[in-house]
């Protein structure tokens, strides 16, 4: 099947395709489908977008390096040339719902948490254009979790302690990834236990596992959810920070670390079957790492890695800090910090076991915050 083609059978949502067809206006580009964004905010209830010409373009922070690429017209990517002209935010706000986008970009902002969508924002004739594969895959699933259809309620949570063993994972002045990730997971486990959650761990020694046996675990098990943890190091940064969290890159969206699309991102893979599922998941914890501690926000973020592409039921694999960071290597090898961790992980899991239960909404890092500042105004009270 010719790559467009295929694209284009992708993008068939149910939610594009439950609307009215008179509700969307869709436009098509290099074989794509593209709705705009004065529709999209239609839809979600948001004010009316300003015209893009009648704001001032800022400059442009990154573009995908896809000039001269011979799939890059396929995929609806242009020259930075063509967006130069008009990089700038639109904030989309309706109280309980936000969206930034900013045209000629795919990195995007929903409900307070940084994200990528597949394709950047086109803009055409003054107006912003956003593929309907992204309204579908990223844009509804993370803005409205609560809406997603036919999400299995959770009875297990399989905690995956990253590496083991001979694989070390990071190394920091205060020890080894492997240690600090299977510390979370125990100090998780216990969390969940206490909130009457059954807890299978894929090792809860140091011992190494294979990558593909560990998604397996939950796979033999029904109703279950798999959380792998992780610390982060970058070579070539010493400044790197933050945490990130990884779900299964849907169907034909690129992984977010990819320069450029590719056709491995139209295969399906055993995770796909739970992508939107994934993202909530993804979604939960992330707010809740968030909202619990004050870390770099470095996004939600989607990669084929074999434990999320392997994994049949709702995965991901979540980034806690970076150990090549001298501040948040230190932080880390505090276990009263691991704990905090821990506690933060385990209530965005239990976020997303009521989401996939009764249907609650995840809470999100805004509600987090609050609840914070509440709690600081009360003590401050209290204090004479
Ligand atoms: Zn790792």
């Amino acid at each position: 099947m010719k790559l467009a083609r295929l694209l284009r059978s992708l993008c068939c949502c149910a939610l594009l395709g439950r609307a009215a067809a008179a509700e969307w206006d869709v436009h098509r580009f290099e074989g794509r489908d593209y709705v705009t964004l004065e529709n999209i905010a239609a839809h979600y209830g948001f004010p009316k977008p300003a015209p893009i010409g009648s704001v001032a373009p800022a400059a442009i922070t990154a573009i995908v390096p896809v000039a001269g690429a011979a799939s890059a017209t396929e995929f609806g990517i242009t020259t930075a040339a063509t967006f130069a002209a008009a990089a700038h935010t639109i904030v989309l706000d309706s109280g309980a719902l936000h969206l930034e986008v900013t045209p000629g970009l795919s990195e995007v902002n929903i409900n307070g948490v940084k994200q990528w969508l597949a394709f950047p924002v086109r803009i055409e004739d003054g107006r912003a254009l956003v593929s309907r594969l992204d309204v579908s895959k990223i844009i509804e699933p993370r803005l409205r979790p609560e809406l997603i259809d036919g999400l299995e309620p959770v009875t297990t949570v399989v905690l995956d302690p990253g590496h083991g063993g001979h694989d070390h994972g990071a190394i920091s002045r205060f020890g080894f990834e492997k240690d600090f990730a299977l510390d979370v997971a125990l100090r998780a486990r216990a969390q969940l236990e206490k909130a009457g959650c059954k807890v299978v761990m894929t090792r809860a020694t140091d011992i190494f596992i294979p990558l593909e046996e560990r998604p397996a675990i939950a796979n033999r098990i029904a109703n279950s959810i798999f959380v792998s943890i992780h610390f982060n190091a970058s070579n070539s940064n010493a400044d790197a920070r933050g945490f990130e969290i990884f779900s299964i890159a849907p169907r034909g969206v690129p992984a977010t670390n990819d320069s450029v699309p590719s056709e491995r991102d139209l295969r399906a893979e055993p995770g796909n079957s739970v992508e939107l599922p994934s993202g909530a998941l993804a979604g939960s914890v992330f707010h809740a790492l968030l909202g619990e501690l004050p870390m770099v926000d470095r996004g939600l973020k989607h990669a084929r890695f074999a434990v999320l592409r392997l994994c049949e039921r709702p995965a991901v694999l979540v980034e806690c800090g970076f150990v090549s960071n001298p501040a948040e290597s230190s932080l880390i090898s505090s276990s009263a910090w691991r704990e905090r961790i821990a506690e933060a992980v385990a209530d965005g899991v239990n976020n997303y076991r009521a989401l996939a239960g009764t249907g609650q909404r995840p809470k999100t890092l805004a509600e987090y915050r609050r609840a914070h500042a509440g709690r600081l105004q009360l003590r401050d009270a209290a204090t004479p």
